[in-house]
This record gives structure tokens, C-alpha cells and sequence, in this order.
């Protein structure tokens, strides 16, 4: 596992991750902790890996891009929209202040709820619910994640955002979406950049009927 693991995280350096915060977290983080047994052997591949409930864990260079392109500081509070494995989110957990996370299946949910407990990690709050929705209570964040392909600009979200606050997001309604990054100029408006293509399973909405 450790040679697999370096080799990763030379990969990631040579594909342009540069973000030492960012290598650290991913060092620090057993992948196999969050894909199914099956996959085990492929936990430190460069590559999405199928998790319940018909989702999937992200590969690691994109959970790398989105969590250096959010721009974190140790200050932040985080909102994250699909837990799914959890693996993105303690990702985000060992470099920010607080990470909200809310998930539409239950069992994802309480599979990752485990996970966060069984690493020791208190600074991770959960919520079953329509990430679509936001965490109204919860509002304004500081940065907002979105690892389920938007179709559209997530006006919903940007809402909840700090005037200074960055929101990542895919965004599109195919099998290939865009990575946008929106960054808060402080007076209400949002720069909208984008970051590369990528493949995400859709953003839903409400919460899952099945388990
Ligand atoms: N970041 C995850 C990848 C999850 S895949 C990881 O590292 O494992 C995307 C997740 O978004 C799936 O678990 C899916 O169920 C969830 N999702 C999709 N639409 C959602 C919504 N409206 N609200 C909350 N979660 C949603």
C-alpha cells in the first residue's frame, strides 16, 4: 500500500497539484477505509471506484483539484454537497475549520458517519437531506463544494455563499460537465471561471426514497 500510495502522490504532483495542505490530507487518508472490499487493491489507483447505492468515490487527482481550486483556510467553514464515501469530505476536514456535509441516501450517510467517527474526526457535522437546498440554517459559508453535477448555476447555493466566499461546482446536464469555480468580489457579485471537464453522477433532487 505505502509504494502504491507514493506513486499517487508523485502522479498528482507531475499532473499539476501543487498544493502541499492538499498532498498532506490525501497522504494522511487510507482510500481503502472508503471503497467497497472489492476494491481494496485498487483504493490507491488514480481512478473513481463504484461505492452503494450505484455512486461513486472520486479519483483522487479530481478531489485534489476541486479541494486546491476551493482556495481553503483554516478558518473556513465548508458546506459539501454528497458525502457519498466521505472521502472528499476528510479531505476537506483536515485543512478547514468545519465541514458541513449533507448526503441523499441514508446509507451512504450513516456508512460515512462511521468512517468520521472511527478516524476520530470532530469537526465534520451531517445532514440527510437535498443538498440542492443548501444548509439554510447553517448559512452564509465561507466555501461551498458541490461533488454531483449541477445542471445549471446553483443559484440556491451561491446564496448561501459569503460575499468573499468561493463555490465549486460541475456543472452541465451530460455525461461530461464543466468544473466551474464562482469566487465572491465582497459586493454581492460572483466571478465564474472554468476549471476543466469532468464526469460526476447528477445532482438529485430530494432525498432517496430507497435505502
Ligand atoms: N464526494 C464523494 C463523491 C460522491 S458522488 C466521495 O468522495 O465519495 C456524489 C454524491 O452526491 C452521491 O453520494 C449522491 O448520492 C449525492 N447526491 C446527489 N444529489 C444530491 C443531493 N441533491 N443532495 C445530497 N446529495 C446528493
Amino acid at each position: 500500500m505505502e509504494t502504491r500510495k507514493a506513486r499517487l502522490i508523485l502522479a498528482l504532483r507531475s499532473q499539476g497539484v501543487t498544493d502541499n495542505k492538499v498532498l498532506d490530507a490525501i497522504e494522511r487518508t487510507q482510500r481503502e477505509l472508503f471503497t467497497p472490499e472489492l476494491f481494496t487493491d485498487r483504493a490507491w489507483e488514480d481512478s473513481a471506484l463504484p461505492i452503494a447505492c450505484g455512486q461513486t468515490i472520486s479519483q483522487p487527482f479530481i478531489v485534489d483539484l476541486m479541494t486546491q481550486s476551493l482556495k481553503l483556510e483554516p478558518r473556513s467553514r465548508v458546506l459539501e454537497i454528497g458525502t457519498g464515501s466521505g472521502y472528499q469530505t476528510v479531505i476537506l476536514a483536515r485543512i478547514a475549520r468545519l465541514v458541513y456535509t449533507v448526503e441523499r441516501y441514508r446509507t451512504l450517510l450513516q456508512a460515512a458517519e462511521d468512517r468520521f467517527k472511527a478516524l476520530g474526526l470532530l469537526n465534520v457535522i451531517t445532514r440527510f437531506g437535498d443538498g440542492g437546498e443548501g444548509w439554510p440554517e447553517q448559512a452564509p459559508f465561507d466555501r461551498i463544494l458541490v461533488t454531483a453535477a449541477a445542471p445549471e448555476e446553483p443559484k440556491t447555493l451561491l446564496a448561501q455563499l459569503k460575499p468573499s466566499g468561493v463555490l465549486v461546482a460541475p456543472i452541465g446536464k451530460g455525461p461530461v460537465q464543466s468544473l466551474r469555480r464562482y469566487t465572491g468580489d465582497g459586493k454581492g457579485a460572483f466571478k465564474a471561471e472554468t476549471l476543466c471537464d469532468v464526469r460526476f453522477v447528477p445532482l438529485l433532487e430530494g432525498t432517496a426514497r430507497e435505502l
